[in-house]
């Protein structure tokens, strides 16, 4: 049960965490009618990293009721009541509803509302189950543990109000929350998580760093990256450059906007539409502007051939900011004939994108309406495709290793045949295929994967790669897609060896994903304690007292490292020195030299590391060969 009903079908995915967090939820339910008899119960699903239960109460539950409610579930899975499950008629389920006896322990004088109003709308021929724990029967489709003992171990954490069905125009519910897991250890896992998280959390610390901020006049939604942050977008972009021209990939560059015909042919307009800005109308060019061949070049796209005719009409054009990069590099793979000796053909561009999330949805760097995505298009033949696709997820792992990432998951999503031209193209062979192609490769990859069935994209299957945090938050990084349906819309061609024109398939990849993203991501991986190559700023020159011969020494220093391409700094406040590396200490700098007068005197500098402390004087020729090596192996 939940907002949107779950089709019988959702519910079979439910998984174990989910089933148990779900049982829970009936346990809080059970308790809340311990204490307060009167209490109506409208929806009580899983979510994600608990399970809530809608209430409508008089009395207003707060967190110091928790206590109390704890201890009645407490007693409910000490109870180890089975979870029975009960097929009931339509009438016989409102029967009890207009009792009161759904999510309720007795007969009552107030009929089961909320649940009266979902049975009304629980399809015709859908089954319906209620489900017993105790005296506590629910209204339910299931599924549940066996018994409340199975429970491992719960906490309420927080109560919110929430509409009922989310709409506005409906009674104001008190949504409580609370987290379940098998084991005391888990739960506890999960809080220090939390705690650590809040530390970790991106906007703060993007903020404290200076790494990126967000502007009311520029936009909601719309981050920019401040020099910190510039530095590590850039130090990316090198990273993504290099492997991608090691691997064979070709970069190219291509505008922000697009006519409207390149997203129709592509089959983004209309049903991506909703994530797109809206379209830029452009009209009334004054004419000869561009001379008349230019005018006659004007297209009017999406409008009515009789404005279309005349040269003399209105001209009238739409564009779009692009949301994706694919279909312009489909015309670049168009651009030039190809024969299958080009192939694979590689297009790589780090993208700017647009797209328009809705307001509610952004969410700091990691739902944004601008990103840059480390995009790439292969385009090959059906034989190629199993070393391509095995090459692409090599890149993974080699980032994976690169940022210390050690638990990853690719989500296989596949189609359903029954929803063939409707949520997916209707091409069932080369669905067949390329799913079969596609499987193989992972099950000999011995990458770590599962399948998801019906959740392909419309073109093709596709695979979410989830990463986690070094603290086990989970991160959805980027998505590769194999592409059947583009190549063919976009009429692409090459020549095979008989000289016959055949379509290549296309993978869509971006193992870095977005800037936006994963720069959110690598903050909280590293809680802004970037490893020197990465790091914004490399090294701070901090000299104790004012001597103009230290000065001297240390600004030679400086202008060695700089020489040498390393971000570095010089503290030129007149402050004690414990105040200077308190500072660089604060901005995470990853190494500071301390240089007074006996650092001089023998040509070295006191070596400070960031959360490591003070390493000792170095001569200054040696940390400099050990800094500059450290940052072209790109090390911790
Ligand atoms: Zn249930
Ligand atoms: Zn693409």
């Amino acid at each position: 049960m939940s907002d949107e009903r779950k089709t019988p079908e959702m519910r079979a995915t439910m998984t174990d965490i989910e089933r148990l967090r779900h049982s829970c939820a009936h346990v809080l339910a059970t308790a809340i009618l311990k204490i307060w008899p009167e209490a109506q119960f409208a929806a009580g699903p899983p979510v994600e990293n608990g399970f809530y239960y809608d209430v409508d109460l008089p009395h207003r539950i707060s967190p110091e009721d928790f206590e109390k409610i704890e201890a009645e579930m407490k007693k409910e899975i000490k109870a180890n009541h089975s979870f029975e499950r009960m097929e009931v008629s339509r009438n016989e389920a409102l029967d009890l509803g207009k009792k009161g006896r759904l999510a309720a322990l007795t007969d009552r004088d107030q009929p089961s509302k909320f649940k009266i109003d979902i049975i009304e709308n629980i399809p015709e021929d859908e089954t319906i189950s209620l489900y017993r724990n105790g005296d506590f029967i629910d209204l339910c489709a299931g599924p549940h543990v066996m018994r409340t003992g199975n429970i491992g171990t719960f906490k309420l954490t927080s109560v919110a109000s929430a509409y009922y069905k989310g709409d506005e125009k409906n009674p104001q519910l008190q949504r409580v929350y609370g987290t379940a897991f098998k084991t005391k250890k888990e739960l506890d896992d999960y809080f220090t998580m939390l705690e650590e998280a809040k530390k970790r959390d991106h906007r703060k610390l993007g903020r404290e760093l200076d790494i990126f901020v967000f502007d009311d006049d520029v936009g909601p939604g719309l981050p920019m990256f401040l020099p910190r942050g510039a530095v590590i977008v850039e130090e990316l972009e090198k990273l993504a450059k290099e492997t991608e021209f090691a691997a064979g990939y070709q970069r190219v560059r291509t505008p922000h906007i697009a006519r409207e015909m390149l997203y129709k042919k592509s089959g983004h307009l209309p049903y991506y539409a909703e994530s797109m800005f809206p379209p830029m109308v452009l009209e009334d060019r004054p004419p000869g502007l561009f001379g008349d061949r230019a005018s006659r070049l004007v297209d009017t796209a999406g409008e009515t051939p009789a404005s279309r005719t005349a040269e003399t009409a209105v001209l009238r054009d739409r564009y779009y900011l692009k949301a994706m990069n694919c279909p312009h590099h489909h015309k670049l793979f168009a651009a030039v004939p190809r024969s299958y000796r080009d192939l694979p053909l590689r297009l790589a561009e780090y993208g700017t994108c647009y797209r328009y999330e809705k307001s509610g949805e952004l969410f700091g760097l990691m739902r944004v309406r601008s990103l840059q995505m480390n995009d790439a298009h292969l385009y090959m033949t059906p034989e190629q495709f199993e070393a391509e696709f095995n090459a692409v997820n090599e890149m993974y792992l080699n980032y994976f290793k690169l940022f210390g990432i050690e638990k990853y998951l690719m989500r296989f999503s596949t189609h359903d045949p029954s929803k063939l031209g409707q949520k997916f193209v209707d091409e069932p062979e080369l669905w067949k295929q390329t799913e079969e192609m596609t499987r193989n490769v992972l099950k000999n990859s011995g990458l770590n994967y599962e399948e998801v069935p019906n959740e392909a994209a419309f073109y093709g299957p596709k695979i979410d790669v989830q990463v986690w945090s070094v603290i086990g938050r989970e991160f959805t990084i980027a998505t590769n897609q194999v592409d059947f349906a583009q190549p063919r819309n976009f009429d692409l061609r090459y020549k095979d060896k008989d000289n016959i024109d055949k379509i290549p398939i296309c993978i869509h990849r971006a193992p870095l994903g977005t800037h936006e993203r994963f720069i959110g991501f690598l903050i909280e991986h590293y809680a802004g304690n970037f490893p020197l190559w990465l790091s914004p700023e490399q090294v701070r020159i901090l000299t104790i007292g004012d001597d103009a011969k230290v000065v001297d020494y240390s600004m030679s220093i400086l202008q060695g490292l700089r020489g040498h391409q390393v971000r570095a700094e010089i503290d030129k406040t007149s402050d004690q020195i414990n105040g200077k590396i308190q500072r660089a200490e604060q901005m995470k700098v990853h190494t500071m030299f301390v240089i007074g007068k006996r650092d001089m005197d023998a040509g070295a500098v006191s070596v400070r590391v960031h959360g490591k402390g003070n390493l000792g004087p170095k001569p200054r020729a040696e940390i400099l060969s050990e800094i500059l090596l450290s940052i072209k192996e790109r090390r911790g």
